[in-house]
This record gives C-alpha cells, sequence and structure tokens, in this order.
C-alpha cells in the first residue's frame, strides 16, 4: 500500500520539511479512500517546485505547508540567533508559495493548501470533495468559468 515510485523516498529524505507526518497520513487516508494521485508531482512550468499530493487529470494541486517553514501564523517561530536571515528565508519561502499558487490557478489548477497542524481527516476530507467536484464536472472553486452542473 505504497503509492509512492522508488524514487520519491530518496528525494523526500533531502526535503525533510516536506516529509511530515500529516501528509503520509493524508495519503493513507486518500488510497483507502480509493483514490490514485501521484505525489511530488513537477509544478507544470515551474522547475524543481513540486506539488506534495496532485490529481493531474483533476489539476487539483494538494500542498501541505509545514508550520515553521512556511510562517503558520499560529506556529511560526522567529530563531533568535541570525534573526534577519531567518526571517528573509521565511519570507522567501512563503513568497514562493504564493507564486506557485498563482501559476497553478492560472494553469487552470485548483489548490488545496493546508498548514500541517490541520488533522489529516479534514484535509483528506476536503481533498476528496474537491475531486469529486472535478468529477462530477461542476464548479469547484471561486473562478471557475465553467457552468456549475445542477441536479
Ligand atoms: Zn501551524
Amino acid at each position: 500500500m505504497k503509492p509512492s515510485s522508488p524514487g520519491v523516498s530518496a528525494r523526500m529524505s533531502r526535503q525533510p520539511s516536506k516529509d511530515t507526518g500529516v501528509e503520509l497520513a493524508v495519503r493513507r487516508l486518500l488510497h483507502a479512500a480509493g483514490l490514485r494521485y501521484r505525489v511530488e508531482y513537477p509544478v507544470p512550468g515551474m522547475p524543481r517546485r513540486r506539488i506534495d499530493v496532485a490529481f493531474p487529470k483533476a489539476k487539483i494541486a494538494v500542498l501541505i505547508d509545514g508550520c515553521f517553514w512556511h510562517g503558520c501564523p499560529r506556529h511560526a517561530t522567529h530563531p533568535k540567533a541570525n534573526a534577519e536571515w531567518w526571517r528573509r528565508k521565511l519570507e522567501r519561502n512563503m513568497a514562493r508559495d504564493r507564486e506557485t499558487t498563482e501559476h497553478l490557478t492560472a494553469a487552470g489548477w485548483t489548490v488545496l493548501r493546508f498548514w500541517e497542524h490541520v488533522p489529516a481527516d479534514e484535509v483528506a476530507g476536503a481533498v476528496r470533495a474537491a475531486v469529486d467536484r472535478e468529477r462530477r464536472g461542476g464548479e469547484s472553486r471561486e473562478g471557475n468559468t465553467r457552468a456549475p452542473e445542477r441536479p
């Protein structure tokens, strides 16, 4: 029941901030619900950026952001040593996050971002709902120009 490809673990071990317990738990829940997805999927047109959990056909990107590295308003801490360096580093991370979201949205993707402190079942539930909406061909989010499907 390991959905990831062999290369993924090696790749992710170099990105410890990404391989959070929440992400693994979310993937397990989605897999158990019968959803099939790609992990560490390359962001189209943005070299070296990855989507944590991607549904390429439905164009749904799930990004789970570590509270520290991505500046969660509830849990971000600001190291006292080298404070200026850290401030810039974290601001750069957050700017990258916004850029990635905007890029994907412009390319027609639905971007679902969660803090790692959000319970896994909540994240999985939101992802399942988005995938369901996409499969029904209905309106998935604000700004979607397709007509909503009414029963
Ligand atoms: Zn947090």
